[in-house]
């Protein structure tokens, strides 16, 4: 299969260069994203590689179809920004990654609550300048907090399990109760209960309908003073004014993002000699008690590795059977 490779950086294409050798699929790697302006070089190609921020809304996928292309073959797990429903119109299977490193996103996410906690991000800048002061570095002790997790699946659960290990209580939400959350003792409440009783609250849940701002201000109001919000799931599950509100009041302690709302045309770019355009993004880089990452938390090369195999297995699948156990499917109405 003749594959076309949006979005690609050097170490996409190293790990994707390796796991093609076992393939009879070809790849031409494109840096830029998948919009509107770019479909047409998918043309020639057989499938369409994408990740994160590519665009797959029905007027893309219909010009993908128009092009002959049978297959979108995702190299991430979440495949919300795929209007699944057009897909299908269009006869476009997609397949995804379900699974590659849930420890890299949950490390990931136990990473930057440490980091906010005992102000890490703030002593690094201070020691190098000579300033061993500790005024602004005072931290709590997460052992007997309570740790909120919103949706207790693959990356949920490892999360859980880290702190867990740290001597946390552990409260969860989700639509389906994890047995091994449960064994950790994680007790499953609704949102309103996990708001009112966490210390922390760490989201990886999907961005569904159902999740879209999900911390709004109306969550931010109901949740303990203080409160730590750590965010690796998809930036829309949070509302980024109510947060900046919340931060501004003092409600939120301390906000720690790898994934923002409007990330597509900022993240996994280097815009350190540019005006950043995004003003929201910008009042957010301001706070001390504020820590951003470039949605890099799927980023070691493990999870790389498994992308990469993943994806070209997937094409393989699909190419040799019509079908492959990675296909993602509309939600029936
Ligand atoms: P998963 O499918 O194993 O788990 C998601 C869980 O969320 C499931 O248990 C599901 O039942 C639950 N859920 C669905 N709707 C919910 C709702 N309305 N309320 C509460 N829970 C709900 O997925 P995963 O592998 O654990 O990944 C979780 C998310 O993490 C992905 O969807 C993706 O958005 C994000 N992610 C981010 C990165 C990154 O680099 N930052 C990398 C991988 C995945």
């Amino acid at each position: 299969m003749k594959i076309i490779v949006y979005s690609t950086k050097p170490y996409d294409r190293r790990f994707l260069d390796e796991a093609v050798q076992s393939s009879n699929h070809s790849l031409t790697f494109l840096e830029t994203r998948l919009t509107a302006a770019t479909v047409k070089l998918a043309a020639g190609h057989d499938v369409v590689c994408a990740f994160v921020n590519d665009e797959l809304d029905e007027g893309i996928l219909k010009s993908l179809a128009d092009m002959g292309i049978h297959l979108i073959a995702l190299r991430c797990a979440g495949f919300n920004n795929v209007d699944l429903t057009a897909a299908k119109k269009n006869a476009i299977s997609v397949v995804r990654v379900p699974e590659y490193s849930p420890h890299a996103v949950a490390e990931h996410a136990v990473a930057l609550l440490l980091a906010l906690n005992r102000n890490i991000h703030r002593a690094y800048g201070r020691t190098r300048d000579g300033n061993f002061s500790l005024e602004g570095l005072l931290g709590f002790d997460l052992y007997g907090r309570t740790v909120g997790v919103v949706g207790t699946g693959k990356i949920g659960c490892e999360f859980a399990k880290i702190m867990n290990g740290f001597g946390c209580h552990l409260v969860g939400l989700d639509i389906h109760t994890n047995p091994e959350c449960e064994a950790l003792g994680m007790d499953y409440v609704q949102l309103p209960e996990l708001l009112q009783r966490a210390d922390v609250i760490s989201l990886h849940c999907p961005l569904t309908p159902e999740t879209h701002h999900l911390i709004d201000h109306d969550a931010i109001e109901q949740m303990k003073p203080d409160v730590t919000i750590i965010n690796t799931s998809r930036g829309a599950c949070v509302d980024t004014t109510a947060v900046i509100a919340g931060l501004k009041s003092g409600k939120i302690g301390r906000l720690g993002l790898d994934v923002y709302e409007e990330e597509a045309d900022l993240f996994f770019e280097d815009l350190s000699d540019q005006v950043i355009p995004d003003d929201t993004l910008s009042r957010l880089l301001t706070f001390p008690n504020v820590l951003i990452t470039g949605h890099q938390a799927f980023f070691t090369k493990e999870a790389l590795a498994c992308i990469a195999a993943t994806t070209i297995q997937n094409v393989t699948d699909f190419e040799e059977t019509g079908k492959c156990k990675n296909q993602v499917q509309p939600t029936p109405a």
